[in-house]
C-alpha cells in the first residue's frame, strides 16, 4: 500500500509484528524475573539505538554476542536485528581461540556481552580495535529512530562444525527464519497459552528457532535456564507450569538418570507432572529407541522425534496427532520439500536409501564468505544435507551422515546408526558409537566404542556372537573399544572423528 504522502508504508519485520500483538503477555521468565513482550520491545529498541550510535542503519554489520540465556539475550538479539545488524550468537564456554575465529571469520564490527562474558570479550575487542558493548550500558541508551528493514535482510550467522574443516557460518535472512518458525508453529500447533522451558545452548538452531523463536512468535512464554541442569528441569516440570518441552537425546538420558535417582514418592510426582505437558520433542541427533521407550514409561509421552539442520531449520517430523514411529523422523513439515537422491543425483524409489535433499523458504542463504562451499551444497535449488535416509512405511528413517555414518565394508553399505541401535539392546551396553576404520582388506572395518553399564564386562568375541543374532555378519563390529564416555559436543552429539581417533 502506498500512503497518500507518497512514502512506502513500512511494515515491521515479522518477529516484531508478532511481538506487538502480545505486548501485555509474559515473554521471558528467567533468574531476574518475568518480562513482558512490551519490556522486550523497549529493551531491544534501546540496544538497537546504542548499537547505531547515531547511524541510520548497521547495514548488515556482524555483531557477535555472548550473553547468558535470559531476557537480556533476547533483547540483544532483537536489538541487533532492529538496528539492521547480523546477529552472531557465540557459544558459551568456548575457549578463546574459537571465539577469535568467529570474530575474524565474520569480520564482526562489534561485540556485545554481559558482565559475565566481559572479561573474555572486552580484551578480544580491544586487541582488534572493534567496538565493545556491555549490554547493561546499551540498554540504558536513549531511544532513537530505527531503520525500516525488509525480510530479505540477512539476520543471523550460526556456526556449524564440519568434520574436517573449520566451522562454517550459516547465514539466514529474516524471511528464512520466519519460514523455519512458521512451519513449526503450524505443525506443532503453538498458541499464546504455551509455556516452554529452554535448557539448550543459544548458539544452535534447536534453542534459537525451535524453542525461543517459536515461543516468541506465538505470544507464548519461555522460561530460560542459564544452562542445562537435570534437577532444575525436573523442578520446572514438577511445578506444572510447562505445556511443551524440547531437548536433545542426551538431555533425555540425563533426565532419566535423575528420575531414577529420586525417591519413589518423588518419581511418582515427576511422572504425574510430565504427563500434564501437551508435547515433548527430541531432535538434533538420533533418539535411541531404548531412550524413547524408557521415557514413555516414565512420562507417559511418546517423544516426537524430528530431523533438522542449521542450514534448513526443521525438515521432517513425526505427527503431533497420530502414530509416532520409534526410530523414524516422520514426514516433511509444512512448506518443506524433501527428496532422497541416489549417487546419480536422481530421486530413489521408496525403500532405497538416498541423500536427503531439502527445498523451501526456510533453507539458508549461503555459507558466510564461502561461495564455493555454498555452490557445492546445492543441486539447483535443492540443498544437499549430506545425510542418508530411507523412506519406509511412509516415514523417513535417518541412516546417518553420508560420509561418516555410511560405512563401506566388504562391498556392503551399512549404517552406523542402525548398528548402534542394535548394540544398545545388549544388556551390558549403556552407550555406543560406531565408526568405520580404514582397512586394506575390508575397505572399512566396523568399529564400536562402548560405554558399559556399571558392573558389566564385554569382549569382542561375545559381542560378535550376540550381534550376529540380530545383524548380518558384515555389520557386526570387528573391533571394540571400551571407553568411560563418548566424546560429545556442546549439543550432546557424539563427535565421530574423535571416536575414530580413539582406536
Ligand atoms: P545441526 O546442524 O547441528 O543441527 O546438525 C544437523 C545434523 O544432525 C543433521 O545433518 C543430522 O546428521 C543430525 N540430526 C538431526 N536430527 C536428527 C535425528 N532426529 N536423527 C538423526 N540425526 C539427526
Amino acid at each position: 500500500m502506498i500512503p497518500s504522502d507518497g512514502l512506502r508504508s513500512a511494515s515491521p519485520l515479522p518477529f516484531l509484528a508478532h511481538a506487538m500483538r502480545h505486548e501485555e503477555r509474559t515473554a521471558v521468565i528467567g533468574d531476574q524475573g518475568a518480562f513482558s513482550y512490551r519490556e522486550l520491545l523497549d529493551a531491544s529498541s534501546h540496544v538497537a539505538a546504542g548499537l547505531l550510535d547515531g547511524r541510520p542503519d548497521l547495514e548488515e554489520e556482524r555483531i557477535g554476542f555472548l550473553i547468558t540465556p535470559g531476557f537480556a539475550w533476547v533483547a540483544a538479539l532483537w536489538g541487533i536485528w532492529r538496528a539492521g545488524g547480523i546477529a552472531v550468537p557465540f557459544p558459551a564456554g568456548s575457549p578463546r581461540p574459537e571465539l577469535e575465529y568467529l570474530v575474524e571469520d565474520t569480520r564482526a564490527s562489534a561485540l556485545l556481552f554481559d558482565a559475565l562474558a566481559a572479561p573474555l570479550l572486552e580484551p578480544l575487542a580491544a586487541e582488534r580495535g572493534i567496538r565493545a558493548c556491555l549490554y547493561d550500558e546499551l540498554a540504558r541508551r536513549p531511544a532513537a529512530n530505527l531503520p525500516q528493514l525488509g525480510v530479505e535482510h540477512r539476520a543471523m550467522i550460526l556456526y556449524t562444525s564440519g568434520t574436517t574443516n573449520r566451522p562454517k557460518g550459516v547465514v539466514t535472512t529474516h524471511a528464512n527464519i520466519a519460514a523455519q518458525i512458521t512451519s513449526l508453529v503450524a505443525a506443532w500447533e503453538w498458541t499464546p497459552s504455551d509455556r516452554i522451558l529452554l535448557c539448550l545452548p543459544l548458539h544452535h538452531v534447536h534453542g534459537i528457532i525451535n524453542v525461543v523463536g517459536c515461543a516468541l512468535w506465538s505470544g507464548a512464554s519461555c522460561r530460560m535456564l542459564p544452562r542445562f541442569d537435570a534437577d532444575a528441569v525436573w523442578e520446572h516440570i514438577a511445578g506444572g507450569e510447562l505445556t511443551l518441552f524440547m531437548a536433545v537425546p542426551t538431555i533425555y538420558v540425563k533426565l532419566i538418570a535423575a528420575w531414577e535417582a529420586a525417591s519413589p514418592g518423588r518419581r511418582a510426582e515427576l511422572s504425574r507432572a510430565s504427563a500434564g505437558l501437551r508435547l515433548m520433542v527430541s531432535g538434533s541427533a538420533a533418539l535411541p529407541v531404548s531412550t524413547l521407550e524408557r521415557w514413555r514409561e516414565i512420562s507417559g509421552h511418546t517423544l516426537l522425534e524430528r530431523y533438522g539442520m542449521t542450514e534448513i531449520g526443521m525438515a521432517l517430523s513425526n505427527p503431533l496427532h497420530g502414530r509416532r514411529l520409534p526410530g523414524s523422523v516422520g514426514t516433511p513439515l509444512p512448506g518443506v520439500d524433501v527428496q532422497l537422491t541416489g549417487e546419480d543425483g536422481k530421486p530413489v524409489a521408496p525403500g532405497t536409501s538416498g541423500e536427503i535433499e531439502v527445498r523451501g523458504p526456510g533453507v539458508f542463504a549461503g555459507y558466510w564468505g564461502r561461495p564455493e562451499a555454498t555452490q557445492e551444497a546445492f543441486r539447483g535449488d535443492w540443498f544437499r544435507t549430506g545425510d542418508t535416509a530411507v523412506l519406509e512405511e511412509g516415514s523417513y528413517r535417518i541412516l546417518g551422515r553420508t560420509k561418516i555414518d555410511i560405512l563401506k565394508t566388504g562391498g556392503h553399505k551399512v549404517s552406523a546408526l542402525e548398528i548402534e541401535e542394535a548394540l544398545r539392546r545388549h544388556p551390558a551396553v549403556a552407550e555406543c558409537a560406531v565408526v568405520g576404520l580404514p582397512d586394506a582388506e575390508w575397505g572399512e572395518r566396523v568399529a564400536a566404542a562402548i560405554v558399559l553399564k556399571e558392573g558389566h564386562a564385554l569382549d569382542l568375541a561375545s559381542l560378535r556372537s550376540w550381534a550376529r543374532e540380530s545383524l548380518a555378519a558384515y555389520k557386526a563390529p570387528s573391533r571394540i573399544l571400551l571407553v568411560k564416555a563418548l566424546p560429545r559436543n556442546a549439543m550432546g552429539k557424539v563427535i565421530k572423528p574423535a571416536v575414530a581417533a580413539l582406536f
